[in-house]
């Protein structure tokens, strides 16, 4: 892991949750955990699989990067293709003709300042020089620079997809107002480092599982009696 994030925007060092994230931690660790930290993609590889996942679901978010390293197997000749080539092989992850060009854009760039694709160097870095390497290549934002923090270079980010967005307003971990970008920081300050990976692991899936969009089962949470937001009150 790396060293401790530095610094932190005032109004998350200022946010005090309702429910202490520690209780509901292990609370869903008894109907999810164990939970351990395993290898994913390459840093590059998740990168990429993460633009496309975004605005779709996981599905085909996968069955659109297995397309495209089938149709293009490395990652110069994704640059080097017509972006109608990479927006037909990236086709089942919705969005292609603004994610196939945000492709080669980050490629590029990549390449343009490394010489070459892999990103396992960002590892040695502070987490917060390694988030700002990454949110500064095109379309890359927050969630998507945590995810390749945290899944493949095993780095204390804490990535804020929707499900995590939705279950931490209930919980009162984040305002009715903060964004899903604005989150980041602000779980960062309430979650110790080592904790991250398995938090985001167990709201990702009570959020999947419990605490649904529409119509959170709040009889079947361990959750329902300290949180402001359960339907059994
Ligand atoms: S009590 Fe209901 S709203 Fe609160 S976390 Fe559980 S499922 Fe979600």
């Amino acid at each position: 892991m790396a060293a401790r994030s530095p610094k932190r925007p005032a109004s998350a060092r200022r946010h005090i949750p309702t429910i202490a994230p520690a209780l509901v931690q292990e609370r869903l660790n008894t109907i999810y955990g164990p939970i351990e930290w395993h290898p994913h993609r390459i840093a590059l590889d998740q990168l990429i699989n993460t633009v496309l996942s975004q605005h779709t679901s996981d599905l085909n978010a996968d069955r659109a990067y297995d397309s495209l390293r089938k149709a293009l197997p490395t990652w110069g000749e994704v640059i080097e293709a017509e972006t109608a080539t990479v927006v037909e092989a990236i086709r089942h992850g919705g969005l292609a003709n603004q994610k196939a060009p945000r492709i080669q854009q980050i490629l590029v760039e990549i390449l343009k300042r490394l010489g070459h694709f892999e990103l396992e160097f960002l590892a040695g870095l502070p987490l917060e020089e390694a988030r700002e390497w990454l949110t500064s290549l095109p379309g890359v934002g927050p969630k998507t620079a945590a995810v390749v923090m945290s899944f493949s270079l095993h780095m204390p980010a804490f990535p804020v997809d929707t499900h995590i967005h939705r279950v931490s307003k209930r919980l009162g971990f984040i305002t009715e107002k903060t964004t899903a970008d604005q989150a980041h920081p602000i779980m960062e300050a309430l979650i110790p480092e080592d904790e991250r990976y398995e938090m985001h692991v167990l709201l990702i899936t009570h959020g999947r599982q419990i605490c649904k969009a529409r119509i959170p089962q709040c009889v079947n949470c361990p959750l329902a009696k300290k949180c402001a937001a359960s339907t059994m009150k």
